[in-house]
């Protein structure tokens, strides 16, 4: 199965596929994590997608979709995988397609999170995310917060804030790349059948491990 988490940043994509990925042993494959993993560690791929990212870019489809086409070839993602910022533009999209297709795989379920516009700086800002790569895990000072503050509960590493969080500059350059280059996403998979809207927001009081539950037990079980 072939699960796409699509959203604004902010909302909680990465949480919710975490959630399901421990759940359905499907591999959570982020496209942002291989990034910051490659960038911290200063690979040739780290130095040049940081250029686009600290900017709040989008990295090129050239050194993306290779990427991500070279890892569901790996074992883990056979059965499929859960895509956690990929695809980002209806190009993406289409080169997913192809991927797949080759695999006899496509995309089943499509998971759009939408909160709103004020909620999601504030849900930026104070984001924060367990600094060991094998971990990763997702806080938020405010509305989920560690147990000791700074360290993270699942495995004692420190917590840090993403670089690309710190900069409101950036962070409305990456919300304004969201509505004119991913939000077109919506009507590509809506059209396919497979679009599931799913609001986030403390203003219900719905958050991410909500949304998870309910995809889990209404739609992944049945
Ligand atoms: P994310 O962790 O998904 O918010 O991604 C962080 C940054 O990585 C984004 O702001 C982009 O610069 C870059 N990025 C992640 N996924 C993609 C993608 N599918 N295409 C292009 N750039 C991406």
């Amino acid at each position: 199965m072939v699960i796409i988490m699509l959203g604004a940043q902010g909302t909680g994509k990465g949480t919710v596929a975490g959630l399901i990925s421990e759940q359905t042993k499907l591999p959570q494959i982020s496209t942002g994590d291989i990034f910051r993993l490659n960038i911290s560690e200063k690979t040739e791929l780290g130095i040049e997608a940081d250029k686009y990212i600290s900017q709040g870019n989008l990295v090129p489809d050239e050194i993306t979709v290779p990427m991500v086409a070279n890892r569901l070839q790996e074992k883990d993602a056979e059965d499929g995988a859960i895509l956690d910022g990929f695809p980002r533009t209806i190009e993406q999209a289409k080169s997913l397609d192809e991927i797949l297709k080759k695999s006899g795989k496509k995309v089943n379920l499509v998971i759009n999170l939408s909160t709103p516009r004020e909620e999601i700086i504030d849900r930026m800002l104070t984001r924060r995310i367990c600094s060991n790569p094998e971990c990763k895990l997702i806080y938020n000072t405010k509305l989920h917060p560690p147990k000791v503050e700074g360290i993270c509960d699942r495995c004692g590493a420190p917590l840090k804030q993403r670089e690309d969080d710190l900069d409101p500059v950036v962070i409305n350059k990456r919300l304004e790349t969201y509505e004119t280059q991913t939000a077109p996403l919506v009507e590509y998979y809506k059209e396919k059948g497979v679009l599931r809207t799913e609001t986030v927001s403390m203003s219900i009081n719905r958050m991410g491990k909500d949304v998870a539950e309910d995809i889990i037990n209404n739609v992944l079980k049945k």
